[in-house]
């Protein structure tokens, strides 16, 4: 199980999602869980949970 690089919290599978979509497509085994990655976008965690939302309703298949 992968934890967020930040905070140490356990990541979920949208947490990882996020990361790769917004951050780096390739990244394997370096993530951050939703609140850091939404600090370090400079965006609010109900904005990034959003646009996870959107990508989801698209079918995209980092999402679950
Ligand atoms: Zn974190």
């Amino acid at each position: 199980m992968s934890a967020c690089e930040i905070c140490g919290k356990e990541l979920a599978q949208n947490d990882i999602g996020a990361y790769k979509k917004f951050v780096n497509r390739g990244a394997k085994d370096s993530f951050l869980c939703r609140e850091c990655l939404a600090e370090k976008l400079g965006i609010p965690l109900s904005q990034l949970e959003e646009k996870i939302e959107y990508f989801k309703s698209q079918g995209c298949t980092l999402f679950a």
